[in-house]
């Protein structure tokens, strides 16, 4: 395109400035005649030499000599007797009045336009001169094979130059490419450090978000690498035979608790990366959240008794917009975490309220705590404190991740407050 683009602009330059020049052309070669007018003006020769016939030939110049009544006496092209008046020719009507006139025009003697200039002499008579007149595309003509060849010249100098700039210019960038990693050196393009800082910025994340994936990719293997194991390894024995029939029952509860690890396991993987890719048909809607953590409650109250807890509900009816799968996931995870990480005989206790204008949603427990310096890192997936007490309570140390993400959706914030021993307390304010 910028190819197509300068090449015209050049060829448009190139007819435009032939045109001056044409111009040009055209005026020398009026004045050029009416010098030789002038010059001849004072001479009175009646019959012309063959030689200066023939230079005037050489020179394309015609020259005709023309009496008061317009009787042609000399011509130097044309045989002065077949010739007719020429008192009408508007150069020679201009001459005989006011001493000189000029004209472009067809001629029908020499059946082309010609340019002529005409004098009165001395003696009265006209002289008059004439030169073949070249029209604009005619001189164009003759000029192109120059303009081609300037032109395929600056054509090839200005692709050697733009080839040259382009690869200086590109030079540098193309260093910072090749730096990027390393955080290169960004002297030679000022302007270019905020555009630079952007990319670089960029980079970082999608190197460190491949490292969280790959890093995933190897936990999730691993966890289910456990559980598979030991369901192989139960099957293994009842299929060899040995094991008796009390052996084989245990295997069997061995088995069947493995393969429910592995299923939630795989459902907290899936569910995760559901969150994860951004689909847009989410459906958002208005959900009254003390109901939804009443309806958790009931639910959990089962299990919590099994691990000797209370737990119980305590707020306000309050309304906020949200999807109802992920807060009653959210609510399920906090309030199970609440359970599974209590004491004997602790307590769980759920609150719903409004603060100002917004809904606070708070799951606090008397249960195990978090120390410091595990509080903020609970939230990655497969981090747990404890490993064996959150696998032995069916844990996959997925759950606070999912929370994060459901939060992150509902542009809600969240603190954890938390004491060894003592308790947890997780606010999220929507
Ligand atoms: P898990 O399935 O292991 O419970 P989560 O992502 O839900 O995984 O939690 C991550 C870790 O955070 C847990 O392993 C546990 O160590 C800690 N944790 C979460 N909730 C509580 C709580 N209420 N009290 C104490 N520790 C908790």
């Amino acid at each position: 395109m910028l190819l197509i683009t300068s090449i015209t602009t050049i060829f448009i330059t190139m007819i435009l400035v032939t045109n001056v020049y044409y111009n040009l052309f055209c005026k020398k070669a009026m004045e050029e005649i009416h010098l030789y007018a002038v010059l001849m003006q004072d001479v009175e020769q009646k019959e012309a030499s063959n030689e200066f016939i023939s230079s005037l030939q050489d020179a394309g110049l015609r020259l005709t000599m023309i009496d008061h009544e317009g009787k042609v006496l000399f011509d130097s092209e044309m045989d002065v007797d077949k010739m007719e008046s020429h008192q009408q020719r508007p150069e020679v009507m201009d001459a005989i009045s006011v001493g000189e006139g000029e004209a472009v025009r067809y001629s029908d003697t020499l059946s082309s336009v010609m340019f002529y200039y005409a004098v009165r002499m001395n003696n009265g008579n006209i002289l008059r001169f004439s030169r073949k007149f070249i029209d604009f595309y005619t001189f164009l003509g003759e000029a192109l094979p120059g303009i081609l060849v300037v032109l395929v010249c600056v054509f090839l100098v200005s692709m050697i130059l733009s080839h040259i700039f382009a690869s200086r210019l590109i030079q540098p960038i193309k260093k910072i490419a090749d730096n990027l990693e390393q955080g290169g050196d960004f002297s030679e393009y000022e302007e270019l450090r905020p555009f630079i800082k952007v990319i670089e910025e960029q980079h970082h994340d999608i190197m460190k978000n491949a490292m969280v994936r790959q890093e995933f990719t190897a936990n999730v293997s691993h966890e289910l690498k456990t559980p598979l194991t030991s369901i192989s390894g139960y099957a293994e024995l009842i299929e060899t035979g040995i094991a008796s029939e009390e052996d084989v029952t245990r295997f069997a509860h061995g088995i069947h608790s493995s393969s429910k690890r592995l299923l939630t396991l795989i459902n907290d993987v899936i569910r995760l990366s559901e969150l994860d890719s951004v689909n847009e048909d989410v459906v958002f809607e208005k959900l009254n959240l003390y109901e939804l953590a009443e309806t958790c409650v009931e639910m959990l109250t089962l299990n919590a008794e099994k691990h000797g807890v209370k737990i119980f509900i305590r707020g306000d009816v309050c309304y906020l917009k949200g999807n109802k799968q992920m807060i009653e996931e959210l609510l399920y995870n906090l309030c199970d975490n609440a359970i599974r990480y209590n004491n004997e005989d602790g307590i769980v206790e759920v609150k719903v309220f409004t603060e100002g204008k917004r809904v606070v949603l708070e799951v606090e427990d008397t249960g195990i705590g978090i120390p410091k310096e595990h509080q903020e890192r609970i939230f990655e997936r497969f981090y747990r404190v404890d490993k064996s007490r959150s696998k032995s309570t069916g844990g996959t140390g997925l759950g606070l991740a999912i929370v994060k993400h459901i939060l992150v959706r509902h542009n809600a914030e969240m603190e954890l407050i938390s004491e060894v021993g003592k308790g947890t307390k997780i606010r999220v304010i929507f």
